[in-house]
């Protein structure tokens, strides 16, 4: 716990960081003000906002970005996980301009869209069959709209800290924007209280929707007696299991669902997976799935003119063939992990409350001691002393979330690394600078 005159030294710190800011931004602005006038808040992707006002980018080459005042940052954000590629990857560029030769609006199969399918239904073992949407938000609008009409029964089960994208929102502040199902909010990786939920529910529970790691809330893994329960449960009852690894499937060659050893019935996929374009898609067994072919009598039908777009199909063909093969993904994770485990290192024995949670690739920094298994444990977090660490980190010249996000895209080596690890030890020693004075 902080004094009161340590809390005034560190929103004083805090105020000089922003002004910091504004002085070496007036380039993005300048834009921001621009934009402000023909976009709300000059934003369309609310994530991104970060007041004063957010840093416009004009380049990005392997995994660096450049600003529009001229800063170079190493892109520890890999734009929220989809990003994984990285900036302009030669294999992928080379499959783009290939796709530019032979027309972009088909409205008609074209032969990508099995070869994407067919490497998705490779890699993860419960998808038999898979749909493609543009979004993940969207994959899990069909999905749960799926696992509605599939099983009869309308209440859907998500957790507390829950992200399945716009309009699936489940954090601490509720949303207006939600989506108008049937939803029973329960306690993520709490067995007992989730359990007893469940059953007081029972029969009118046709779907559970779960992040094998909770993303957006910050990389918050869940424990596997806890999926494990939700898989025995959703079994038992007739209701289907969607695990959402929009983001997570990326962290092992058959995705979470693959560490964990628990098979969904559903899986929804995104971000990388379409090569860093515009991307979602839905799969599961076979006899799920199956509703969704039109030669079926009681065919679920599934729109979206964009679906099989040609650029999608061949950028993502090209990373899950070439790029983000198996033996990749292992080394990548192994990258994370290595990473993760030095920076808890050093905030351990600086004895400094600052933690780094996640899996593989994906982590979050988060200002407070003790274990996080649930967005309640973040409730002891100090967010002035995130809100410094993210301006501190940008002077760095680490580019990472407002809220602490870190995705590792393939193109970060150990020189990159070595670089974040500085820049936390830098911080903390000047967070005890601050507190001390
Ligand atoms: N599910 C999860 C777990 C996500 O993290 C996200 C995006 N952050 C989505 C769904 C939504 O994906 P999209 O932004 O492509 O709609």
């Amino acid at each position: 716990m902080l004094t009161d005159s340590q809390n005034q030294a560190l929103d004083r710190a805090l105020a000089d960081a922003k002004s910091g800011y504004v002085a070496a931004n007036p380039l993005s602005q300048e834009q921001h003000r621009k934009a402000a006038k023909v976009l709300p808040g000059g934003n369309t992707r609310t994530v991104l906002f970060s007041e004063p006002f957010p840093i416009t980018l004009v380049g990005g080459r392997g995994c660096k970005v450049t600003a529009l005042d001229g800063q170079e940052y190493i892109d520890f954000l890999g734009d929220y996980s989809a990003g994984l590629y990285g900036h302009s990857d030669p294999v992928l560029r080379q499959a783009l301009i290939g796709a530019l030769d032979h027309g972009w609006v088909m409205g008609g199969h074209i032969r990508l869209e099995e070869e994407l399918a067919r490497l998705i239904c490779d890699r993860f073992a419960s998808i038999d069959l898979v749909r493609f949407t543009n979004s993940g938000t969207e994959a899990n609008l069909f999905a749960i709209s799926a696992a509605r009409a599939i099983s009869g029964k309308n209440k859907v089960v998500v957790f507390e800290g829950a992200y399945h994208g716009g309009v699936f929102m489940f954090g601490s502040k509720p949303s207006l924007l939600t989506a108008p199902f049937d939803f029973v909010k329960a306690p993520y990786n709490d067995v007992d209280g989730t359990h007893a939920l469940l059953d007081a529910h029972g029969e009118k529970i046709g779907t559970v929707v779960v992040e094998p790691m909770q993303g957006s809330a910050g990389c918050i893994p869940a424990d596997q007696a806890f999926l494990q329960m939700l898989r025995e449960w959703t079994r038992t009852h007739g209701a289907l299991l969607i695990f959402d690894e929009v983001m997570t499937s990326r962290l092992a060659p058959g995705g979470l669902q693959a560490v964990y050893g628990v098979e969904p019935d559903m899986t929804t996929l995104g971000k990388y997976v379409g090569g860093g374009l515009s991307f979602g898609a839905f799969g599961g067994s076979a006899e799920v799935m199956r509703r969704f072919d039109p030669l079926q009598p009681d065919a679920l039908a599934h729109a979206g003119t964009f679906n099989n777009n040609v650029f999608t199909m061949a950028a993502g063909v090209a990373g899950l063939r070439d790029v983000y093969t198996a033996s990749a993904a292992l080394a990548l994770s192994a990258r994370g992990d290595e990473l993760r485990h030095r920076l808890n290192t050093v905030a351990q024995e600086a004895r400094f409350a600052m933690q780094f949670t996640g899996l593989g690739s994906m982590m979050n920094v988060h200002m407070c001691p003790g274990a996080v298994r649930s967005i309640r444990d973040l409730e002891r977090s100090t967010k002035p002393l995130s809100d410094l660490f993210y301006f501190q980190a940008l002077n760095s010249g680490v580019w990472l979330a407002r809220r602490g996000m870190i995705n590792l895209s393939l193109p970060i080596g150990d020189a990159e690394c070595d670089r974040l690890v500085r820049a936390v030890e830098a911080f903390i020693e000047s967070c005890n600078r601050i507190v001390a004075d």
